[in-house]
C-alpha cells in the first residue's frame, strides 16, 4: 500500500478535539480506499482545490435513491477513489443501536467499502462513505438480507428523522419515535422512488426545543405541544432560586410573550398568551411542566439557501394528535405533495412555490382552515379568507359611508 505523506492534514490532528484525520488515518492503514482518500484530501490542502466530482443517482435495483454517486477527478493518481460512492442506511429511530446491530454494519463497511462512516448524515442516516459501483448490489443484498435499507436521495421524500422523544426526554408530547417509523413505512414508494420535483424532509420534534432542528431543516416540521396550562411547582422555584438562578433577568424577562412574572416568592404564567415555546421549563426544570392534552403542531418549508435564500417553516396546523395510526398526517401530507406537483418546476422545494403562490392558495388547495397562528412573523397580519357574500357587504358599506359621510364599524 503507498504510504502518504500528510504533513497538512496531520495539523488537524493537533488540538485537544477528536480529529477525522485520526479517524481517516486508522481505516488507511487496513483499507486502500480509505488510505487513496487520505492521499487525495492531502492533495487537495496543497493545492487549495476540492477534486470530488459528486451528484447523480447510482442505483440499485428496484430503487432510484439512496446511493450518492461520488467521483475522483484523479483517478490516476489515487486509482482507489476513482469510485468512492456515498451509501446512505436509514437509520433507526431516534439513533438507537444494540452493539451487535452496529458491528454487524461496521464489518459491512469494511467489506464492501473505505471502512469509514458519517453518523450521522444531516438528514439523519447512517452514512458509509465510500464504495465502489460493483460492491453496491451486493452490499444492498447483505445489508436487506439482515433487516436494513437504503435511506432516500435525490427529488424524493429523504429519510424522515425524529428526536429521542419519549425515550429519554420527560419534555415529549408525542412519540416521535413510533410516528417517524410509522410514516417511514407508509411513504416506503416515494422515498425509493424519486417522483417529485425536489426533495421532501420530515423531522419529528417531541417539543419547541427541535433537537432534530426540524424548524430549520424540514419541509414538514411536526413539533410536539400541548393544550393544558403549564404546571407550577413553587418551592421547586425558590429552590432554583436559592441555588443562584437569577430568575428575572433568565425566565422572565426571556419569555417572547412577556407572559410570566415573578416576585421573588411566586411565580405566574397567563397561559392564554404562552406560545408554548418551551423556555421556561427547560430553564426551571422539575418547576415547571406543560399539562393538558398533548399533540403536534404542523410548520411547512424550511430549507437552506440554494435557489431563494434559507426559509423557517411556517405553522398551518397549530394543533394535531400525533397518535397511530397518523390518518390525519398521512392524509395532509398528501394533499400537500398534490399541490405541490401541481404548482412546482423541477428543483423547487415547496416552502419556495408557497412563497411564490402565496400561503393562501396552498391553504385553500389543501383544505386547511385559516388559523391565527398561521402568521409567517410576530406582528404580522394572519389569514383571512374573504368569501363572496363578504366582498358583497363591504361594497354595500363602502356606499353607505359615501351616501351619510359617516365612517361605519
Ligand atoms: Fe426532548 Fe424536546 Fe429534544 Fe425531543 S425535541 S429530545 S422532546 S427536548
Ligand atoms: Fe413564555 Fe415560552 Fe414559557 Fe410560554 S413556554 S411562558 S412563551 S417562556
Amino acid at each position: 500500500m503507498k504510504k502518504y505523506d500528510t504533513p497538512l492534514l496531520d495539523e488537524l490532528e493537533k488540538g485537544p478535539f477528536p480529529s477525522f484525520v485520526k479517524e481517516i488515518k486508522k481505516a488507511a492503514a487496513k483499507n486502500e480506499m480509505a488510505n487513496d482518500e487520505l492521499g487525495q484530501l492531502e492533495y487537495s490542502f496543497k493545492t487549495n482545490r476540492g477534486y470530488w466530482k459528486h451528484g447523480g443517482i447510482v442505483g440499485v435495483l428496484g430503487y432510484g435513491g439512496g446511493v450518492i454517486g461520488r467521483y475522483s477527478d484523479l483517478p490516476d493518481m489515487f486509482p482507489e477513489v476513482k469510485f468512492f460512492h456515498t451509501v446512505r442506511i436509514n437509520q433507526p429511530s431516534g439513533w438507537f443501536y444494540t452493539t451487535k446491530a452496529l458491528r454487524e454494519l461496521m464489518d459491512l463497511c469494511d467489506t464492501y467499502g473505505s471502512g469509514i462512516t458519517n453518523m450521522h448524515g444531516s438528514t439523519g442516516d447512517l452514512v458509509f462513505l465510500g464504495a465502489r459501483t460493483e460492491d453496491l448490489e451486493p452490499l444492498f443484498a447483505e445489508l436487506t438480507s439482515r433487516g436494513w435499507d437504503l435511506g432516500g436521495s435525490g427529488s424524493a421524500l429523504r429519510t424522515p428523522s425524529c428526536c429521542v422523544g419519549p425515550a429519554r426526554c420527560e419534555w415529549a408530547n408525542y412519540d416521535t419515535l413510533e410516528a417517524c417509523y410509522q410514516i417511514t413505512q407508509e411513504f416506503q414508494d416515494e422515498l425509493h422512488r424519486p417522483a417529485f420535483n425536489y426533495k421532501y424532509k420530515i423531522k419529528f420534534a417531541g417539543c419547541a426545543v427541535d433537537c432534530v432542528a426540524s424548524i430549520a431543516r424540514a419541509d414538514c416540521s411536526v413539533i410536539g405541544t400541548w393544550k393544558g396550562p403549564i404546571l407550577i411547582d413553587q418551592d421547586a422555584v425558590r429552590w432554583h432560586e436559592k441555588k443562584g438562578m437569577d430568575i428575572n433577568r433568565e425566565v422572565v424577562d426571556m419569555c417572547p410573550t412577556q407572559c410570566i412574572s415573578y416576585d421573588g416568592k411566586e411565580l405566574k404564567i397567563n397561559n392564554d398568551e404562552c406560545n408554548r415555546c418551551m423556555h421556561c421549563i427547560t430553564r426551571l426544570h422539575k418547576a415547571l411542566k406543560p399539562s393538558g392534552e398533548r399533540g403536534a403542531t404542523i410548520c411547512i418549508g424550511s430549507k437552506a439557501p440554494i435557489v431563494v435564500g434559507s426559509l423557517l417553516s411556517w405553522v398551518i396546523v397549530p394543533f394535531m394528535k400525533m397518535e397511530p395510526p397518523y390518518t390525519e398526517f398521512k392524509e395532509l401530507t398528501r394533499k400537500m405533495w398534490d399541490w405541490w406537483d401541481e404548482n412546482s418546476h423541477p428543483r423547487e422545494r415547496i416552502g419556495e412555490v408557497i412563497e411564490m403562490k402565496g400561503m393562501r392558495s396552498f391553504l385553500e388547495a389543501i383544505g386547511v382552515p385559516p388559523f391565527p397562528q398561521q402568521i409567517k412573523e410576530p406582528r404580522k397580519d394572519p389569514f383571512f379568507f374573504f368569501t363572496e357574500g363578504d366582498i358583497e357587504r363591504f361594497k354595500k358599506r363602502e356606499e353607505e359611508e359615501k351616501k351619510t359621510g359617516k365612517f361605519i364599524f
